[in-house]
């Protein structure tokens, strides 16, 4: 509730929230963690568990298994049995019917996978309980309603499944990515082994006991937890017939590489760069909420953040002004308290990178603001940041930063704003603020990313298609473009 000190008529910052946190009494979290393989939890071969915690607080949340090669292989093992015995040979109806209903026991226990979701990964409540489990559950539920409609999304392509799909995905948003890998490939009929981030495994691991709980016949979905060894194992394990990847673009070609001349199939959803573009004409403020949402958003742990910001310089003292203003009103701290805008940066690692780009862009010139906000002093965090005068040439304007640190720049002609926009090796996203229609269809068509919005931000819907140009990825996840890499189309 809000208290206000002094009231007045004018705009008063001398106030603050009364704490809103939300209560985990309902959340249980295991202190150790296995392997979900074939349907059971086991114990991994390799005897080696790794510690997740929380980043808000330092503190170790759980024990999780590492699974070594061993592992990768019965996970495989068991993918391959379920493929070819149950999975592929279900009536495509009856396959939807366990896809609903892991939307519907996701729906049901949503609060317990939000509260697990920011303990795990430092993102605020709000988001993982109204953004991350919501458009999970939906993304179940519109897969599985196209489980026995494939002959209809492909009229004579006879579509059937790949196999066996590997799966691996970053700790942004890890039920969510977790969702948009294992809802098509089950809806198309394919079986799956997936690995969750490191730092990020909790929610993959309830939704094993969820899968459990739907009775989803064994093997159908493993699990199967570790670092980037454990990725490794299974990308080039020989019994996979499709790689689908998210994570960063550095990894992503070396995935590219190694399975280069073997059969498999593989779709890559990686990095961004994506540049926000505000014109003259934009109504400002709802520009700078946008730009806000855009590079704020999960402390800007977000493939698609706007993290350039273009200004059309006519407007620029005002965007910049507002701009400052509103960052100023932006609360950092307790991901689990409801009013929390920004939470804890997801790791050690994560915030020494953010900080060595911070060097970086003080040493190349551009001129660093951050709020005035305190900062918790246990865990991670990045107060909101802005580089103003920065330049094309700049490695924060053309190097990956995922933390929350907006760079910006000026242009004065559209076509000015479209060639610094698409000078970056990234193309999976961007925004442009203008009041004309026609200047968006223009912009929009000359952007070369894969999702542009027009008048907001960061919208997903699970029927929309989402995926990246140039070195932002291969391939589209969502929507029905989604299923036809999950497929044999003939
Ligand atoms: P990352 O370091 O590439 O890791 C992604 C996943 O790959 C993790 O599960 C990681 O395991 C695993 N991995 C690491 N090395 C591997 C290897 N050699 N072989 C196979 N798997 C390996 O990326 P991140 O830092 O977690 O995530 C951030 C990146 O993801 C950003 O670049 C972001 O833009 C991108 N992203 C893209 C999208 C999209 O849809 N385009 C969506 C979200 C995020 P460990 O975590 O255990 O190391
Ligand atoms: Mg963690």
């Amino acid at each position: 509730m809000a208290k206000s000190k002094k009231p007045t008529l004018e705009f008063d910052t001398d106030w603050t929230y009364d704490p809103a946190p939300e209560s985990t009494d309902h959340v249980t979290i295991n202190e150790r963690y296995k392997l979900f393989i074939n349907g059971r939890f086991v114990a991994p071969k390799s005897r080696t568990y790794f510690d997740t915690i929380n980043p808000a607080t330092g503190k170790k949340l759980a024990e999780v298994a590492a699974a070594g090669e061993a592992d990768v292989n019965a996970a495989v093992r068991a993918a391959r049995k379920a493929a070819d015995t149950i999975w592929s040979k279900m009536p495509a109806r009856e396959r939807g019917k366990y896809i609903y209903r892991i939307a519907r026991l996701l729906q049901e226990r949503a609060r317990e996978f939000a509260v697990i979701e920011t303990l795990d990964g430092g993102k605020p409540i709000r988001e993982s309980r109204d953004i991350d489990i919501p458009l999970a559950a939906n993304h179940f539920f519109y897969y599985a309603g196209w489980a026995d409609k494939l002959a209809y999304a492909f009229p004579g392509k006879n579509p059937s499944p790949i196999g066996v799909v590997g799966q691996i995905i970053p700790w942004n948003f890890p039920l969510l990515m977790a969702a948009w890998k294992i809802a098509p490939a089950l809806a198309t009929g394919n079986t799956v082994v997936l690995k969750p981030a490191e730092t990020t495994p909790l929610t993959a691991l309830k939704l094993a006991e969820l899968i459990q709980e739907a009775d989803l016949p064994p093997g159908v979905v493993n699990i199967i937890t570790g670092a980037g060894a454990t990725g490794a194992a299974l990308v080039q394990h020989p019994d996979v017939d499709k790689v689908a990847f998210t994570g960063s673009t550095s990894v992503g070609k070396m995935i590219q590489q190694s399975i280069a001349g073997t059969r498999k199939k593989y779709t890559l959803e990686l990095g961004g760069k994506a540049a926000n573009i505000i014109f003259e004409d934009a109504t400002i403020d709802q520009a700078v909420e946008g730009i806000i949402n855009g590079i704020f958003f999960n402390q800007g742990h977000v493939c698609c953040a706007g993290s350039r910001l273009f200004v059309q310089e006519s407007v620029y003292p005002q965007v910049i002004r507002r701009l400052k203003d509103r960052m100023e009103t932006l609360i950092v701290g307790d991901p689990m308290d409801k009013n929390t805008d920004i939470g804890a940066i997801n790791s050690k690692e994560q915030l020494d990178t953010i900080k060595k780009y911070l060097r970086i862009g003080q040493k190349e010139g551009a001129d660093m603001y951050q709020t005035s906000c305190s900062l918790p002093r246990k865990g991670y965090w990045c107060r909101p940041t802005l580089f103003l005068n920065a330049s094309q040439s700049h490695r924060i304007v053309q190097e990956e930063i995922f933390g929350p640190v907006l760079a910006v720049q000026t242009f004065r002609t559209p076509e000015e704003g479209i060639a610094k926009a698409n000078n970056t090796p990234y193309g999976l996203s961007g925004g442009v603020w203008t009041d004309k229609g026609s200047k968006i269809f223009k912009i929009t068509s000359q952007i070369r990313a894969g999702v542009i919005w027009a008048n907001t931000y960061n919208k997903f819907d699970p029927s929309s298609p989402f995926g990246g140009y140039k070195e932002s990825g291969v391939g589209r996840e969502g929507g029905l473009h989604g299923l036809a890499p999950y497929l044999n189309l003939g």
